[in-house]
């Protein structure tokens, strides 16, 4: 490893999170593990290999690519594609056996313009209906009406009938509850038409969680699995974050009150202060909405000041700490803990949101058992003491 900035990740904490997940679900649900946009940026092939490891029964992801990739690496599960691709791309999808979402009746019309025998080969579908998330999806029992004779068709292999919530993840489950009432109608009404559907699901990790009474056929399980939940609530099982991020500090300068720092003269220097310069920026995903965020040096926490550059950032550092010393921006330094919570409250954000950044500038370290000690922390929603840093 060439760079002093690194992502550590310890795929078995994403099997924890999983099992743990699966204990909390009635029993003969199936777990579908979602591992779209490089499993959350933990890994796509390692995050596939810990949910398999846990006995996930399917994974998702969101496009064809990220299928083929999985498929070329040597995942055997099957593979749920989250959002539906174009006909001319069916042949690649089935040939590699992939599941493919479909939202409406116009899509099978070009799919069977373009190949009406589908080779002789069996087409798996989950049919994705709208219930209020305003996305993707079949809206209309029209439209529902519509779609029934093209998923009639013998070499149509109906393996799923989803939904997604939009609320899962807030307090108020009211419109949650108007959309579950809204997929039991659209159920009953695929029931009725006499389609035979293997699997019904509507929870991803939030709503799965909260209410096992969605849990349904299958939940598909993304944030939880990577030890995320939303802000404010509390899961019902302790979930871990697998990932932690480090870089190195480069140089340490002893600076005086009102002298700047950064691009735009965004910092001045509130007093004579240490400073630190590390060499992780917004290429590497720490975007400048990370400004004042937290970071840790020697056990103790340092804040992010000035502008976040493209390579590099500054930190106002509690005490003159020495090049060489390790900063911590995700994860724990002894009893100390910069969280995903604290993170994605300081941008807004979701946990997943600076997971998914992080590019492929960043080295990724995964875990052996020999390094568990130096970086295992616990959960992800450990709320550290506020403290400021005690600057010199
Ligand atoms: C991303 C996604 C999920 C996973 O959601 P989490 O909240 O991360 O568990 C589930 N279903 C669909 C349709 C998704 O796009």
């Amino acid at each position: 490893m060439l760079r002093e900035t690194w992502a550590e990740i310890d795929p078995r904490r994403i099997s924890d999170n999983l099992r743990a997940v699966r204990g909390t679900l009635p029993a003969g649900v199936k777990l579908m593990a979602v591992v779209k946009a490089n499993g959350y940026g933990h890994g796509d092939l390692e995050a596939a290999e810990a949910a398999r490891q846990a006995g996930a029964d399917y994974l998702a992801v969101a496009f064809l690519e990220e299928a083929l990739r999985l498929r070329a690496g040597g995942v055997r599960l099957p593979i749920l594609i989250l959002t539906p691709i174009r006909p001319d791309q069916v042949d690649l999808a089935m040939e590699r056996d992939l599941t493919l979402t479909v939202t409406g009746a116009d899509w099978f019309r070009e799919l069977r313009r373009r190949s009406p025998t589908l080779a002789g080969r069996k087409l798996r579908v989950h049919v994705k209906a709208d219930t209020g998330l305003g996305r993707i999806g079949f809206r209309t029992e029209a439209e529902w009406d519509a779609l029934v004779p093209w998923l009639a068709a013998p070499d149509i292999d109906v393996d799923g009938f989803y939904t997604h919530f939009a609320t899962a993840g807030q307090a108020d489950t009211d419109y949650l509850e108007r959309q579950a009432r809204r997929f039991a109608e659209l159920m009953t009404r695929c029931k009725e038409s006499g389609i035979a559907v293997r699997h019904y699901h509507c929870a991803g990790s939030a709503a799965a969680l909260r209410f096992p009474g969605l849990a349904l056929d299958m939940v598909r399980i993304g944030a939880a699995m990577y030890g995320f939940y939303p802000a404010r609530l509390t899961p019902p099982v302790p979930l871990k974050p697998a990932l932690s991020l480090h870089s190195t500090l480069m140089q340490v300068k002893r600076v005086r009150q009102g002298e700047y720092i950064g691009y735009d003269n965004a910092y001045r220097a509130e007093s004579d202060e240490w400073i630190g310069t590390a060499p992780i920026g917004y290429a590497d995903g720490w975007s400048q909405r990370m400004q004042g965020a937290p970071v840790l040096v020697r056990g103790q926490r340092a804040v992010i000041v000035g502008r976040i550059s493209m390579d590099q950032l500054m930190l106002r550092l509690p005490c003159p700490c020495a090049p060489g010393d390790r900063v911590t921006l995700i994860g724990r330094q002894g009893g100390e803990r910069v969280t995903f919570a604290e993170l994605a409250a300081h941008i807004d954000g979701a946990a997943q949101e600076i997971t998914t950044a992080l590019t492929d500038r960043l080295a990724k370290v995964y875990a052996n058992a020999k390094k568990e000690a130096e970086y295992a922390w616990d959960n992800a929603y450990y709320q550290p003491r506020r403290r400021e840093p005690t600057v010199i």
